[in-house]
C-alpha cells in the first residue's frame, strides 16, 4: 500500500476548491443535500441548483413538509430524480426517527433513503469529524490509479479491495482528506487525460510508474447503447395552454410532469422500431391519422396535427432517447377539454406556469422553444 495522505494534503492547502459553497458550513442538512446533488453530477452543475434548492427549503423540517411538487421543481433539469424522491423521505425520516438531526453512526445514517457507504460517511466527516472513508468516483479513481489495481473495478472484490485501502489510508482529519482526494480526482486525476505532470501522488504513483495512469481503471464492461425512440404530443388548447401528465412515482422521470407520449404503429399493428421511425414520419398521412386515433381513445380530444420538430437526442446513463415532438392544436372543443381533466392525470398549464413545475430536460427545451 503506497501512503498518500501528506503529499495530498498539502497539495490541497494550495490548490483545493475551498470557496464550493458546501465546503463553507457544517450543518449537516446542507453538507448531506450537496452529497446527494453530487452523486453522479458534475460540481458546476450542481451549484445553482444547490443555492435554489437550500433558499426555498433551508432545514429537513421545511424539505420534509415541502410539496412534493415544489421539491421536484427545484430539482428539475438536474437528473435522476430518484435522488429527489429520496431526498424527501431521508428528510422525513430524520426528523420523524432522529428528531431532526443527521444521524451520527454510519449504520444508521445508511438507513436514510438514498445515503450508501459512501454518501453517509462523507456527511460524517464533514459535519461530524468522524475518521470515515469515502469511495465516490473521484477516490475509487484515484485509489485504483495510485496503487496500480488492474482488477475489474465493479467486481465486489475490488470494491471490497478499495473500501479497506480507503480505510486504512484516510488520516484522523478525515474530513480534509476526503475533500482533498475529491479534488485530486475532479481537477488532476481525471476520467480521460489525467495530468500526471501536476499531480503531488506522481513520484509514488505505480499507474505512472507503469506508464498505465490511462489505461486504469479497467473498463470491462460493454457501454449499453440501448436506443429507444418516442414522440411527444404537445397538444394546445385555444388559450395557449399545453396538457401535461403527472408521472408515476416510480421509473424515469418519476413525479415530474411530462408531455403525452406516443408511439406510431407499422401497418402490421405493431410498434415501429427505432430506426423505421423516420419513414414512419414521411408518410405524414398515416402519422396523423394515428395521432388523431390516439388523442380521441386517450384523451377523448378531437384534434388536428399542426407540425413536427425535428429529430432530437437525449442521453441517458444506459441508452439514448430519440424525440420528436409532435405539435397539436385542439379542433373544438371545451367539452373535450373538460373529459381530459376530468379523466386523467393530468392538467392544463399556461405556459408560465408549465415552465414553473417539474419537468423532464427535453420536455422543458421544447416547451421553452415555445414560449
Ligand atoms: S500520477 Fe497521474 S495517474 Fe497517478 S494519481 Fe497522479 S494524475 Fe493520477
Amino acid at each position: 500500500m503506497i501512503p498518500i495522505a501528506d503529499s495530498l494534503l498539502a497539495w490541497y492547502a494550495d490548490n483545493g476548491r475551498h470557496e464550493l459553497p458546501w465546503r463553507q458550513t457544517q450543518d449537516s442538512y446542507a453538507l448531506w443535500l450537496a452529497e446527494i446533488m453530487l452523486q453522479q453530477t458534475q460540481v458546476e452543475s450542481v451549484k445553482p441548483y444547490y443555492t435554489r434548492f437550500l433558499q426555498a427549503l433551508p432545514s429537513w423540517e421545511a424539505l420534509a413538509r415541502a410539496p412534493q411538487d415544489q421539491v421536484l421543481a427545484l430539482w428539475s433539469g438536474l437528473g435522476y430524480y430518484a435522488r429527489a424522491r429520496n431526498a424527501q423521505r431521508a428528510a422525513q425520516k430524520v426528523c420523524a426517527d432522529f428528531a431532526g438531526q443527521f444521524p451520527d453512526t454510519r449504520e444508521a445514517a445508511e438507513t436514510l433513503p438514498g445515503v450508501g457507504r459512501s454518501t453517509a460517511a462523507a456527511v460524517l466527516a464533514s459535519a461530524y469529524d468522524q475518521q470515515e472513508a469515502i469511495l465516490d468516483a473521484n477516490a475509487r479513481r484515484v485509489l485504483i490509479r495510485s496503487q496500480a489495481i488492474r482488477s475489474d473495478p465493479k467486481s465486489t472484490r475490488t470494491l471490497q479491495q478499495l473500501w479497506e485501502l480507503a480505510e486504512a489510508l484516510t488520516p484522523t482529519a478525515a474530513h480534509t482528506y476526503n475533500q482533498a482526494i475529491q479534488d485530486l480526482g475532479a481537477m488532476i486525476c481525471t476520467p480521460r487525460h489525467p495530468r500526471c505532470d501536476a499531480c503531488p501522488l506522481q513520484r509514488s504513483c505505480m499507474a505512472y510508474a507503469e506508464g498505465l495512469s490511462e489505461q486504469l481503471p479497467l473498463s470491462l464492461r460493454k457501454r449499453d447503447t440501448r436506443e429507444r425512440c418516442v414522440f411527444f404530443l404537445q397538444i394546445e388548447d385555444g388559450d395557449g395552454r399545453v396538457f401535461l401528465e403527472k408521472r408515476p412515482d416510480s421509473g424515469i422521470w418519476g413525479g415530474l410532469w411530462c408531455l403525452p407520449q406516443f408511439h406510431p404503429q407499422g401497418l402490421s399493428g405493431q410498434p415501429v422500431p427505432c430506426t423505421a421511425q423516420q419513414n414512419t414520419l414521411a408518410d405524414g398521412v398515416v402519422l396523423r391519422e394515428q395521432v388523431r386515433h390516439f388523442c380521441a381513445m386517450q384523451y377523448g380530444l378531437v384534434v388536428e396535427v399542426q407540425g413536427l420538430m425535428a429529430m432530437q437526442k437525449h442521453v441517458f446513463t444506459h441508452f439514448q432517447l430519440h424525440f420528436r415532438c409532435i405539435h397539436i392544436g385542439l379542433q373544438e372543443d371545451l367539452q373535450a377539454i373538460k373529459v381530459a381533466d376530468r379523466v386523467l392525470s393530468g392538467r392544463w398549464f399556461g405556459p408560465e406556469a408549465a415552465l414553473a413545475k417539474g419537468l423532464p430536460t427535453p420536455i422543458r427545451k421544447i416547451l421553452s422553444r415555445s414560449s
